[in-house]
């Protein structure tokens, strides 16, 4: 027997191409390797604390239109926290809380009032953050000019931003939105989201955090979607290969030998396991395919900490003069009255081969010069976690190595937040990625 529609991996890109075929009426069975759904945006209870931990703290915006849908689609859109407006605190090595808060105004007006209100900025920060605001808004920067070989580092300069605001501002954005060094990242990307997520409208800039364990926020709903509508989801499927003949995929490979064949097939694996499930040879001889292994990872640590008392009365804020560069009151933001802080190291190339303890300490002692309550407080437990392979690196150059969701193979769907969404690697990327193939495969019939 064949199955109808064949997806493999159950991170936001497999469940939301799943939940939108099985929406549509088509029958779909979801194959996923591990014993949990999730993928690069998974939770679990941790052993000693008993805490709900992520792979990484997620942060989502308003902007993120297709997320909402789907979460909305599945009945967990309650689950993110959205702020009434954007709002951001800084803490620096003075001890001292500045402010980023935008009112509700038209765009460009929110961000433009928001900075100028701010304490956070210099006056001549306000008046080069200003600048880059006209120039976002006219437009002057379209890929279509040389921003797309630039580095976000290079454009800022190019822009007149200070050395000063780009570690203090801008590089924080860079690295929280891309999750890479802004000597490495692309212009041309940066300018796409700071375009969608600052200078769109205000409800666009609003940031979203997780109510929950990120997997709780979708996975058990996106299974129960499928399901109801006649789906299937299968876990511990380990996929090797697919079932490809005169141009056309016909099926997958189970890693026990098991053959299901499928009409349609729709590859959510990451970038860095889909080739190998291509015929030996295919992804150097065919042009489609022989740019992906260019797409090269993006590492981030986070480090989690559970003090005897609480430390911080902030919710989350950017770090600046530190090596970590966001904090999150998970206790506080969960409400679970635990004193449990998680702290984020994107684009953490540097630090990723230092040992565990290595970065406990220097997390420790940095939060220690920011929060003097540390000091006192007794650590009770910590936990690090390094994800090597957490996105592709967004370097400059790089969408000229992501694919398009259709593939020369018939039957063959791509769909990740590596393929050609236009965003960097994120929650919006991935879903966004799954309802194009899913679109794709509705206007195939
Ligand atoms: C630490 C961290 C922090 C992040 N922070 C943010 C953030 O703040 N905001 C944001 O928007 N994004 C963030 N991201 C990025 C976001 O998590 C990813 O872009 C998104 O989860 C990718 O989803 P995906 O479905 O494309 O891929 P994945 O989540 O990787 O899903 C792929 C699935 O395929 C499965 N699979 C792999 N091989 C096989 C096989 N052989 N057979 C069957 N199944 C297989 C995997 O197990 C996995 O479940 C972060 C990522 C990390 C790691």
């Amino acid at each position: 027997m064949s199955e109808d529609i064949i997806i493999v991996g159950g991170g936001f890109a497999g469940l939301a191409a799943g939940v939108a075929l099985a929406e549509a009426g088509r029958s779909v069975l979801l194959l996923e390797q591990k014993s949990y759904l999730g993928g690069r945006a998974r939770s679990f209870q941790e052993a000693t604390t008993g805490s709900v931990v992520d792979n990484g703290q997620h942060l989502l915006m308003g902007c993120y239109h297709a997320t909402l849908k789907f979460l909305g689609t599945i009945g967990t859109r309650d689950t993110i926290n959205f702020e009434p407006q954007l709002r951001v605190q800084f803490l620096d090595p003075t001890r001292k809380v500045t402010e980023l808060r935008c009112p509700n105004l038209p765009s460009p007006w929110h961000l433009m009032c928001g900075v100028f209100f701010s304490n956070s900025f210099s006056f001549n920060q306000k008046l080069d953050v200003l600048r880059m605001g006209r120039v976002l808004r006219a437009g002057k920067n379209s890929s279509a000019n040389a921003t797309d070989r630039l580095t976000v580092e290079e454009w800022l300069r190019t822009l007149g931003q200070s050395e000063r605001l780009r570690r203090d501002f801008w590089d924080l954005i860079c690295i929280a939105a891309m999750n890479e060094d802004p000597r490495i990242a692309s212009a041309v990307l940066f300018e796409h989201v700071l375009r969608r997520a600052l200078f769109s409208s205000p409800f666009d800039s609003r940031l979203g955090i997780p109510r929950k364990g990120l997997s709780d926020c979708y996975t058990d709903a996106a299974v129960a979607t499928i399901r109801a509508r006649g789906g299937q989801v299968e876990l511990r499927q380990d996929v090797r290969g697919l079932l490809i003949s005169e141009g056309v995929c016909k099926g997958v490979r189970i890693a026990d030998g098991t053959v299901i064949e499928g009409k349609t097939v729709v590859s959510a694996v990451p970038w860095y396991v889909f080739p190998g499930f291509l015929p030996s040879g295919m992804v150097s001889s065919d042009a489609f395919f022989s740019r992906l292994p260019r797409l090269a990872p993006a590492p981030i640590i986070s480090i989690y900490l559970w003090f005897d008392r609480p430390v911080t009365e902030l919710d989350f804020a950017g770090l600046r003069g530190t090596t970590i560069q966001w904090l999150f009151n998970k206790g506080r933001l969960m409400g679970t009255g635990q004193s449990y802080i998680s702290l984020v190291l994107s684009g953490a190339h540097e630090h990723i081969g230092r040992s565990k303890e290595d970065l406990r300490n220097i997390v420790l002692r940095e939060l220690a010069a920011l929060l003097p309550e540390v000091r006192s407080a007794k650590l009770l437990h910590s936990l690090v976690i390094k994800e090597r392979f957490a996105t592709f690196s967004p370097c400059v150059g790089v969408d000229s190595m992501r694919p398009s969701a259709r593939t020369p193979i018939r039957g063959l769907y791509l769909a990740g937040d590596w393929t050609d969404t236009g965003l960097p690697a994120t929650i919006e990327g991935a879903v966004q990625s799954g309802y194009t193939a899913a679109q794709m495969i509705l206007q195939q019939g």
